[in-house]
Formats: C-alpha cells, sequence, structure tokens
C-alpha cells in the first residue's frame, strides 16, 4: 500500500514496487490521479481523504509493504501560520500513518514478516524557516518510526525513514512559488538560493531515485536496517 500514491514520489514509489511484482494499493485523495496510477501498474485504486480518520477504516487491513508516503506543504511564518494548516498537515502526515500502522501491524506481525518505510524529509531532520507545520509532522514521522521498528522488531516488520531534500515532484512546484512570495524574490533565485543552499549536490533529486531506496528497503537484504533514517539530501545533513 502506498498513500499519495497519485503523484510525484509515491506514483514513483508505486511503480517500482510494482514492477518488482507487488500487487499495489494505491491510495489517493485525488479519484483521477489514484485511478490512471492503478490502470497504469495493475493496481488498485482507493479514493480516500487521510485527513479522515474514519477514512483508514475503508482501506484493506492485509498490507505486507505499507508506504506512507501522503503529505502536503503550507509556507507562512510561525506568527501567521494557519491553526487549520497546521492541524491538517498533522492529520495527514502523523495521525494517518499511526493509525495505518494501528490497522495493518496486526496482519505483518501475523505474518512474521513486513515492511514500513516513511517518506519523511530532510525537513524531519533539520528545520527551515516558515514551515512549522511540516517540520513538526516530519518529526513526528520520524518519531513514530522508530517505534514502530524497536515494536516490531520481534515480529519480523522493519521500519525505516527515506528522508530526501528536494525532489522534482508538483509538490515542489507549488513550494517554490510560495517561497518566492515568502522570501520576496524570484521562482529562479528561490531553487538555487533557498531551496539547494544548503544541498552539496546542486540539483533536485528525481521521485526515481527516492523510489529506489524504497525498493531496496523492501527487499531481501534490509532486514537488519530498521529503526533509521536515510538522507537522500545531497549532502545538506551532513554539512
Ligand atoms: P505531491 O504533491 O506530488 O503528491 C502528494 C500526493 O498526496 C498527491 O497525489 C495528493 O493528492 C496526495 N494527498 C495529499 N493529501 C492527501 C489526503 N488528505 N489524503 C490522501 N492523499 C492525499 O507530493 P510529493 O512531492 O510526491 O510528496 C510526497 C511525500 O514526499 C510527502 O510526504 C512529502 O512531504 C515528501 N517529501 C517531498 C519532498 C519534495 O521535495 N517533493 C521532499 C521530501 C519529502
Amino acid at each position: 500500500m502506498v498513500t499519495g500514491a497519485g503523484s510525484g514520489i509515491g506514483r514513483a514509489c508505486a511503480t517500482a514496487l510494482a514492477a518488482a511484482g507487488a500487487h499495489v494499493h494505491v491510495v489517493d485523495v485525488d479519484a483521477a490521479a489514484a485511478g490512471s496510477v492503478a490502470e497504469a501498474i495493475g493496481g488498485r485504486a482507493h479514493v480516500v481523504d487521510l485527513a479522515r480518520a474514519a477514512a483508514v477504516g475503508e482501506l484493506p487491513a492485509g498490507i505486507d509493504i505499507l508506504v506512507n508516503n501522503a503529505g502536503l506543504q503550507h509556507v507562512a511564518p510561525l506568527a501567521e501560520f494557519p491553526p487549520d494548516r497546521f492541524e491538517l498537515i498533522q492529520r495527514v502526515m502523523v495521525h494517518a500513518p499511526f493509525l495505518l500502522l494501528r490497522r495493518i501491524l496486526p496482519h505483518m506481525y501475523a505474518r512474521g514478516w513486513g515492511r514500513v518505510v516513511n517518506i519523511s524529509s530532510v525537513h524531519g531532520l533539520r528545520a527551515s524557516a516558515f514551515k512549522a507545520g511540516y517540520v513538526t509532522a516530519k518529526h513526528a514521522l520520524e518519531g513514530l518510526s522508530k517505534v514502530t521498528a524497536v515494536e516490531g522488531a520481534p515480529h519480523g516488520v522493519t521500519s525505516n525513514c527515506v528522508s530526501p531534500g528536494y525532489v522534482r515532484t508538483p509538490l515542489v512546484e507549488r513550494q517554490i512559488e510560495a517561497q518566492a512570495a515568502a522570501h520576496g524574490i524570484d521562482a529562479d533565485r528561490v531553487v538555487s538560493e533557498v531551496l539547494l543552499s544548503r544541498s552539496a549536490v546542486k540539483r533536485l533529486i528525481e521521485p526515481e531515485e527516492v523510489a529506489a531506496a524504497v525498493l531496496w528497503l523492501c527487499g531481501p537484504h534490509t532486514g537488519y536496517l530498521t529503526g533509521a533514517s536515510i538522507p537522500l539530501d545531497g549532502g545538506w545533513t551532513a554539512a
């Protein structure tokens, strides 16, 4: 199961997992996007809004691989950050993964095998200005992933975070516009001076590069790797 699989990183993960032989449950609030990805990869679409706690009960529980990926961004100074956006971000990016784990872990435990991959972010490890909701949620997801790793280990379940820097997806394209407004500079300068300022590798990462790491975490050689966070951040956190 890949949440937010209708676009960007989620779509790349769903595509890579399907190519490796998985039957993929494509979960997204966007019906057209979920349908077209599911059709392209021979998976099954589930159109749900993960901001609604009850939505999780509409999803299947018999899942072997869970990729918690659905997410959204809002860029504003802390003192002006809209409380409803802050809460929505926590609901989709923290509460929904918690509810999904609660629902799916019993199946993984019964099988004695499971893989949980949480799409965190460099913002699960570092802060940036104007991203209070997102940075808070990603740090929480890193913690949830570690608890899942500790509890899941005796049952053959691993849980890890993949924590990318800026990935070339619609979410980042929208952010470039929002950051341009927040910083009062044009879009090209946002990419070079804001997005990539702390990355040693001066390019955006592609969704397929993130999906390759996710696929590896679900493969046969990573049973001892759990509770970790893999920073696909072009050296951001190394500096
Ligand atoms: P995206 O906007 O391209 O895709 C996100 C998908 O999540 C969309 O299909 C959207 O419809 C879905 N979604 C959003 N809210 C939902 C909800 N309430 N219920 C169900 N589905 C919902 O974004 P992306 O860049 O592919 O981001 C995917 C994940 O990767 C997010 O968690 C994001 O925080 C994380 N991430 C992105 C970047 C980046 O630079 N793009 C970097 C690090 C981490």
